[in-house]
């Protein structure tokens, strides 16, 4: 795999300040397939003012420009999306379809989103007699997880970019590849020097170095509760906007007039997609007393067609699947009944982990309230539609969810009265427009569409 031995720094590809480099991993067949440069703090403060000497400039240029760049970037995103794919497949492990349509493909619907907001957006309003500027609030800090490596790069990079914000990226140690490609395309889409920087490096050193960083206005995150903690601690010490997606313990809620069949195979599907590894992922199935065996079977049925090395790949890494491995054993010892899958290896070479079905998880259980960030699902029984309200609602997570009722009109009056920031009503398709983001735990802040782009603005009231 091609793979930069410097980083991208104000619009050039420059030598790292370290010897050091991180190996990249294909978690298909555990073979190194790259090496890419492990950042220093001195790195990142070369990123940070490239960043801030463009500032001045990409906040100035008129938002149609703005437009234009992001528009040219979607597409270099869209001619190299072969590239992209074999990429994010070759260093994650995703079967070659689901990197073409979801790994490729999405990050070019959210680019093209974000060229038409940055037209569009009312970066000015009247309010009475005052004149409310809405302005960007400087450089900011990406600090992205390696699940879909290229749209949580895209998801921050595109809506600070419409804002008149600069961006210094600190992608995931196990995903550089893809962020490089990402660097790349910027570069080839004729974005202005500094306005977007590349420092690849482990989280402790560079990500570290990036979020203390007291020339970066805003620091955005995606990955784990812990490190989501003490960004937000750091942030918070040196009064910085920060925004954190942390994850969730998603509910999938089959209200008992639903279309079983369907509410079940879409919910196994959602699951097993990217190896489980899906911070929205609806982790908990929620059915009724009546027809639990009913589902719990289907659930079964649905889970076989996924054969680990052609329909699911493994998860990331040994860390991750050790992990997931564990949890699993947790779901055994805690007394769930193992209904597919458990906690075997299902092949000798790859970080594979077998796709996993527990029945009769109780809502107290570890597999009930913890991110597991793997494939396996639990079905849980509920004794009315009280118990399942507060079932889903039972957890310190409420990042997205799913209800199927007898009709919309009964899934969203449960929906709303879910705590949760994203719910999928009767099988409800993909909105690169719809707002994403925590409740509690799962995190602060919002990504993708208008609330996307009005995190990286500030505001400012002229009064006439
Ligand atoms: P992580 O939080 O360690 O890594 C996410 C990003 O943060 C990476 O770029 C990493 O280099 C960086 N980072 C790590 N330590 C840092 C620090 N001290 N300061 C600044 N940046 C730092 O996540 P992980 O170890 O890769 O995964 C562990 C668990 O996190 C998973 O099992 C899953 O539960 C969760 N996770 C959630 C998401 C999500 O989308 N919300 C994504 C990935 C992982």
């Amino acid at each position: 795999m091609k793979a930069h031995d410097g980083m991208y720094i104000g619009g050039e590809w420059r030598p790292a300040a370290g010897p050091d480099t991180i190996a990249v991993v294909n978690p298909a067949d555990e073979q190194v397939i790259g090496h890419v440069p492990a950042g220093t703090a001195e790195d990142v403060d070369a990123a940070v003012r490239a960043a801030r000497a463009a500032f001045p400039g990409w906040a100035a240029t008129p938002p149609a420009e703005r437009a234009g760049r992001i528009a040219a970037l979607r597409d270099v995103l869209a001619a190299r999306k072969d590239e992209i794919a074999e990429t994010v497949t070759a260093e994650l492990g995703s079967p070659l379809p689901l990197s073409q349509a979801v790994h490729a493909g999405v990050p070019v619907l959210v680019a093209g989103s974000y060229a038409e907001l940055a037209a569009s957006y009312a970066f000015e309003e009247k309010l009475g007699n005052s004149t409310v500027l809405l302005e960007p609030v400087g450089v900011v800090g990406a600090i992205t997880p390696w699940n879909y490596p290229l749209h949580q790069i895209v998801a921050k990079a595109a809506p600070a970019l419409a804002a008149g914000c600069t961006v210094v990226l600190k992608p995931a140690e196990d995903t550089p590849l893809t962020a490089q490609l990402f660097a790349e395309a910027v570069q080839e889409a004729g974005l202005p020097a500094g306005v977007f920087n590349l420092v690849t490096g482990i989280g402790a050193v560079a990500g570290q170095a990036l979020a203390g960083h007291e020339g970066v206005d805003l620091v955005s995150f995606t990955g784990s509760t812990a490190v989501g903690r003490r960004i937000g601690a750091t942030a918070g010490a040196a009064v910085k906007r920060v925004a954190l997606e942390l994850g969730g313990k998603s509910a999938n809620v089959i209200l008992p007039g639903a279309d079983l069949a369907k509410a079940v195979n879409v919910g196994v599907a959602n699951v097993m997609s990217n190896s489980g590894q899906t911070c929205s992922a609806w982790t908990r199935m929620l059915v009724d007393a009546e027809r639990y065996e009913e589902a719990v079977a289907l659930a079964a049925t649905a889970v076989a067609k996924y054969v680990p090395g052609e329909r699911i790949g493994p998860v990331v890494n040994a860390k991750q699947q050790a992990r997931v491995r564990g949890y699993i054993e947790k779901g055994v010892e805690e007394g769930a009944r193992l209904v597919a899958g458990g906690p075997e290896a299902p092949r000798d070479q790859g970080y594979y982990v077998s796709p996993t079905v527990f029945a009769d998880v109780t809502p107290d259980m570890t597999i009930a309230q913890e991110e597991i960030f793997g494939p396996v699902l639990s079905i849980l029984r509920y004794e009315d539609v009280d118990d399942a309200l507060r079932i889903a609602n039972g957890t310190v997570y409420g990042l997205a969810g799913a209800v199927w009722g007898a009709d919309d009109e009964e899934a969203v009056a449960f929906a709303r009265r879910m705590d949760t920031g994203q719910v999928d009503i009767n099988g409800g398709r993909f909105n690169p427009l719809a707002p994403f983001g925590g409740y509690k735990q799962s995190g602060v802040g919002r990504e993708l569409g208008p609330h996307g782009l009005s995190e990286y603005l500030q505001t400012k009231s002229l009064q006439f």
